[in-house]
């Protein structure tokens, strides 16, 4: 698939994040996944960079591992095997970014997903530790059971985020069916 194209929640959460994330900067993924998200980060962030990446499943580390490996980008990423909803005991520092990529593991245990109360645990650690200009995304997926009712807690939860201090949207792609998965961006105002 063409990475510079809009198709899908993912690749437009990434168009986002390669617009303000620069070398050197400090950024996280809370959802590390297969670590499609951890790589793109570590490139973005370079060797002079830093991306802690959370996941409390083995399988999801191990494969975000040898793909950080296989593209030699391990050395400015902290792996770390810790639900997220401990976020700020890891990320000891103010962050540029931070990258939440909701619902089960691709090619995993299905029945292991995201949940609402971790996430927004997690979100309102992470909206705590943004430098001014920084950006939160958060790709919401409804099409497994508890994806539409996280979806509507952490819309929920970020609508009520103070607009003095910070911006908040949402996109979906409104030529799919209401279903296909969404973005939620909170950016921290620059004064
Ligand atoms: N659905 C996305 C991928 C999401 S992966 C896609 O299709 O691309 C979501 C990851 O979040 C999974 O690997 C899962 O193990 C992880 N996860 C779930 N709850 C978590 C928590 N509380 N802390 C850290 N990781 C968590």
């Amino acid at each position: 698939m063409d990475k510079e194209s809009l198709r899908g929640a993912v690749l437009l959460s990434h168009f986002f994040l390669k617009e303000r994330v620069r070398r050197g900067d400090r950024v996280a993924d809370a959802t590390c996944g297969n670590g499609h998200d951890t790589l793109f980060l570590a490139s973005l962030v370079g060797e002079g960079g830093k991306v802690w990446a959370f996941d409390f499943q083995e399988k999801a580390l191990a494969n975000t591992r040898m793909r950080l490996a296989e593209a030699g980008c391990l050395g400015q990423v902290e792996l770390v095997a810790s639900g997220h909803e401990r976020f700020a005991e890891f990320v000891g520092e103010p962050l540029k970014a931070a990258v939440f990529n909701l619902g089960y593991l691709p090619g995993g245990d299905k029945s292991v997903v995201t949940r609402p109360d971790e996430t927004i645990a997690a979100l309102q650690q992470a909206v705590g530790l943004l430098i001014p200009g920084g950006l939160i995304t958060v790709c919401i997926y409804t099409g497994h059971p508890g994806g539409g009712e996280e979806g509507e807690a952490v819309e929920k939860w970020a609508a009520a985020l103070p607009h003095a201090e910070y911006n908040v949207w949402l996109s979906r792609q409104i030529n799919l069916p209401p279903s296909a998965p969404y973005v939620l961006l909170i950016e921290k105002a620059r004064k």
